[in-house]
């Protein structure tokens, strides 16, 4: 059970770059708060693509993930507002790519997320329901920190032909940080992004996937979409920027089946 001022914290997770990650973050993260949960997304890339594509400038970072991990500011001090009413986003900043050799030897270092947000529930100062973090793509130190603070993972994977070879080192991944850092870890789906409906490989992609993954794979399945590759430039989510595209649509269902999983299993969880 999740205690009150604790916020279901969901990892976005995949070791390839370019599959969906950050624009999934920021697309669910807003159709979240859209329907009324208040909803924090941590930046933990060193790329700080879901800062900027919030609308947050490079200048308006002065306290950032980086901060928090190396324990000199606390969550609460870092987090900011975006434009978007009910999302809140704490930032991240280029000193972050330094902070995995700067974390070597240190005490507790796959723990510093987690010790970070325990702490900023524990003061009741979490009036978030979810935390969606963003990670970069690797499997390394930060990564290992996001799943390490976790309650589940949400993993994007392009219909692209090595597409199950790279997923089965992802959840290797997570089975060893279930088997280790966090046992309560789980994969809450695994949503098929940048779908093209003309491309035969694709529909194969994802009929593999299915077969492979059964019910862990989301129904909705991300169009590809130029909406949604041109919303970040203007530092809107595609759901603010062209509310009606396709890609938009398919984000607010997606957070309709996020939503609907999270019922089912709070409702396991408390029989
Ligand atoms: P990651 O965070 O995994 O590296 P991004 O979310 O940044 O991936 O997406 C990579 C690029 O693809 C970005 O330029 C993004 O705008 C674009 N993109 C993501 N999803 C879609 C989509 N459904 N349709 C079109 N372009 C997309
Ligand atoms: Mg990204």
């Amino acid at each position: 059970m999740t205690e009150p001022n604790k916020p279901r914290v969901l990892v976005i997770a995949n070791q390839k770059g370019g599959v969906g990650k950050t624009t999934t973050a920021i697309n669910l993260g807003t159709a979240l708060a859209a329907v009324g949960e208040p909803t924090l997304i941590i930046d933990i890339d060193p790329q700080g693509n879901a800062s900027t594509g919030l609308g947050i400038g490079r200048n308006e970072r002065d306290l950032s993930i980086y901060d928090v991990l190396m324990g000199q500011a606390s969550v609460a001090e870092a987090i900011q507002p975006t434009r978007i009413p009910k999302l809140s986003i704490l930032p991240a900043t280029v000193d972050l790519s330094g902070a995995e050799l700067e974390l070597i030897g240190a005490e507790g270092r796959n723990y510093r997320l987690k010790d970070a947000l325990d702490e900023y529930s524990a003061h009741g100062q979490s009036q978030f329901k979810y935390a969606l973090i963003d990670c970069p793509p690797s499997l390394t130190l930060l990564t290992v920190n996001a799943m390490a603070a976790a309650d589940a993972v949400i993993v994007p994977l392009q219909c692209e032909f090595f597409a199950l070879e790279g997923l089965s080192q992802l959840l290797n991944t997570i089975e060893l940080v279930r088997n280790g850092l966090n046992p309560v870890l789980e994969i809450q789906g695994i949503v098929l992004t940048m779908f093209d409906k003309r491309n035969k490989l694709s529909d194969q992609v994802a009929a593999d996937v299915r077969e492979h993954m059964g019910d862990k794979v989301y129904d909705t399945v991300i169009p590809r979409n130029v909406r949604i590759s041109e919303a970040p430039s203007h530092g809107l989510p595609a759901l603010v920027y062209d509310l009606k595209c396709p890609g938009s649509q398919a984000y607010i269902k997606l957070a309709g089946e996020m939503i609907q999983r999270e019922r089912s299993r709070a409702a396991e969880a408390a029989e």
